[in-house]
């Protein structure tokens, strides 16, 4: 339970936050622990953020160390981890050229940025953006506008002019939308927090000629989705169709606040030019050191063999719970990010889940979205199931 203290502190804080009723102390790999000392599996990993779990030796020496050297220095100074940072993302995205955000939500904030930038250069007077229904890219101005959800944008209006919504996976529905103005789509390839809902090869293979056919830049939101969390280091590399622009967030840094943006050689040759973005945080030393470390780690532990190895038995687990379970009708997702479609309450399920000891987070749907660290193992996705019948029992 939340003590008086940390309670009432919390009525400086403007109230935008339904918290669940737990004050986290720390955490040591899968596992997080409470102030008073209760344990928590962890299937959230602070909404798909903390890939290599809690307490990594190696991350946390390797900022540690940064922070006693240098943590800021603004864009106007060249800093080694900067260079190295943005070396590794490429190389591991297959983008060129990468911005560095504080956030998912400013990387497509830079992205849309970047996409209308392209068709100002070459003078085409695009400017439209086609999105996705039941998509989220963040709660910034530009972000919110291609969130196909009424509920993020209403009391916001008016937004950022000329977007447009397409039915996910329904490519006609796509085309019915182009015109000579449409400037870019923008679309994540599983969606997250509408519900889990992962593109189909064919969608992906068709937005990909509908881009080239017209001259429209395909941007590919993995703020979620990215860094291993389907199967592949990022998610359209499962499906083998390359995105112009790609954004990632999340995970990239393990929690530490970074973003990021990239685009490939094509596109920066005619998008953002000196002065026309920046940011003052962006790409700071820290951020850049858990980005750089992270990686290193990824590749030396072989997270995404690992992913590949667990996920399975995950989903089997999982499809095990739709069959002895009259409450859960369907198992949805890719990899370490899936979900259940529940017809309980999810509040109820939330809070019993707490009390089991487990952290698990909702999606749009009825869906409870399983997105645990990705150094995840058999043994902890078993005591997810035992917890999880306990809970929908
Ligand atoms: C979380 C999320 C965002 C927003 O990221 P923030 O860091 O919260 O701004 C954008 N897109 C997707 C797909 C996300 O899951």
């Amino acid at each position: 339970m939340v003590n008086e203290k940390i309670q009432a502190a919390e009525e400086n804080l403007i109230h935008v936050y339904n918290r669940f009723p737990v004050a986290l102390d720390h955490g040591e790999g899968m596992y997080v622990y409470d102030t008073e000392g209760k344990e928590y599996l962890d299937f959230a990993a602070g909404f798909a953020v903390t890939g290599l779990g809690y307490d990594n030796k190696e991350l946390n020496e390797a900022l540690k160390a940064q922070i006693d050297k240098l943590y800021h220095t603004s864009n106007l100074y060249y800093h080694e981890s900067c260079g190295e940072a943005a070396r590794e993302l490429n190389r591991v995205s297959g983008m060129d050229r990468v911005f560095f955000t504080n956030s998912g939500g400013e990387a497509n904030e830079g992205a849309l940025k970047a996409a209308r930038r392209y068709a100002y250069t070459k003078g085409t007077g695009r400017y439209e953006f086609i999105a996705m229904e039941n998509s989220f890219h963040g709660r910034s101005f530009g972000a919110v506008s291609v969130t196909g959800h009424d509920s993020y944008r209403e009391p916001f209006e008016p937004l950022v002019p000329g977007v447009k919504f397409a039915k996910f996976n329904d490519l006609d529905s796509v085309k019915a939308l182009i015109t000579d103005k449409t400037c870019a789509i923008i679309m994540e390839p599983l969606q997250g927090e509408g519900g889990i809902n992962l593109a189909t090869q064919e969608f992906m293979e068709g937005i990909r000629a509908i881009c080239d056919e017209n001259d429209i830049l395909m941007i590919c939101d993995e703020v979620q989705c990215g860094m291993g969390r389907t199967g592949s280091m990022f998610a359209w590399q499962g499906f083998g169709v390359k995105p112009d622009i790609l954004t990632m967030a999340k995970a990239i840094g393990n929690g530490i606040p970074v973003g990021a943006f990239a685009m490939t050689e094509e596109v920066a040759r005619y998008s953002l030019k000196p002065g026309d973005h920046g940011a003052t945080y962006g790409g700071n030393p820290l951020a850049c050191t858990a980005v750089k470390t992270v990686l290193g780690i990824f590749e030396r532990e072989k997270i995404v063999e690992h992913v590949n190895e667990v996920a399975p038995y995950l989903t089997k687990r999982l499809d095990e719970l739709v069959e002895e379970l009259d409450c859960v009708t369907e198992r949805k997702g890719k990899g370490l990010m899936q979900g259940i479609v529940i017809t309980k309450p999810l509040a109820e399920v939330n809070k019993k889940a707490i009390e089991e000891g487990l952290l698990v987070i909702q999606a749009q749907g009825n869906v409870i979205r399983f997105v645990p660290p990705l150094i995840v193992e058999k043994k902890h996705i078993d005591e997810m199931i035992e917890k999880m019948k306990r809970v929908l029992a």
